[in-house]
């Protein structure tokens, strides 16, 4: 959520029964919705929130293979700039296809939504896109600013750093945020937001150029590195992250 005042927008609500919960407590007045594709655990909150709030709700448009949406939004795509007047805040729409053959993600306020693209050191499924897009936009993420906080769409950045230590097994870093993240869940607190320059020195899908993650995946062309991790992260974790 981006508060600003008492005014604020969601992204991806996947639920609206915390969402509703978090605007009552805070006395927050819901001004946009904003989605970056289209699986249920990030819309399914949209129609029980628009029952409360009449407001503008910004996706992409669904793929012809996918499902349409069955509430009225507003299509974006790359290069888009969606204003929200009471935030003061300018979201800029960058297309990142992979995880599904359709995907956003809003970049403001030193502030990136990826959805299911980019993970905390870790990177979302294939679902209806391909390797090769996935790989294409996560460089394009890769450009945004070092201090750039992430955002992403799910909490599942220690399991990904199981995964990247079998990949990158002597990176400092990264042994460096295992501990941290311990540290943070076993207080109950979120891992997120991490931030691009923690992602570029830890997220082994960001670091298909390094020596250690070619010799892991016996590849020398990154986008093959990138799509060998892919596959090799598939079998690591059986459950889909
Ligand atoms: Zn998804």
């Amino acid at each position: 959520m981006l508060v600003h005042g008492s005014n604020a927008a969601v992204v991806d609500p996947g639920d609206a029964v915390p969402v509703l919960a978090y605007l009552q407590q805070h006395g927050l007045s819901l001004r946009a919705i904003l989605a970056t594709h289209h699986h249920n655990d990030h819309i399914g909150g949209i129609n029980v929130l628009l029952q409360h709030y009449s407001v503008p709700v910004y996706t992409p448009k669904p793929a012809p293979q996918n499902p349409v949406f069955d509430f009225a939004y507003s299509a974006v795509k790359d290069h888009d700039e969606i204003v929200l007047p009471e935030l003061e805040t300018t979201l800029r729409v960058l297309d990142v296809p992979g995880h599904t053959a359709v995907h956003v993600a809003y970049y403001g306020g030193n502030s990136l939504f990826c959805g299911d693209t980019l993970f905390g050191c870790g990177c979302g499924r294939i679902f209806d896109g391909s390797c090769e897009q996935l790989y294409h936009s996560l460089q394009k993420l890769e450009q945004l600013p070092d201090h750039t906080l992430v955002y992403c769409g799910h909490e599942y950045t220690l399991d990904n750093i199981d995964f990247a230590l079998s990949v990158d097994p002597h990176n400092q870093a990264l042994l460096e945020r295992q501990k941290n993240s311990r540290e943070l869940i076993a207080q109950h607190l979120p891992t997120l937001p991490s931030t691009m320059g923690l992602e570029k020195a830890t997220n082994p899908f960001l670091r298909c150029h390094m020596p250690a993650l070619r010799s892991a995946t016996h590849m020398d062309r990154d986008v093959a590195v990138f799509c060998a991790l892919r596959e090799m992260k598939n079998h690591f974790n059986h459950d889909v992250k």
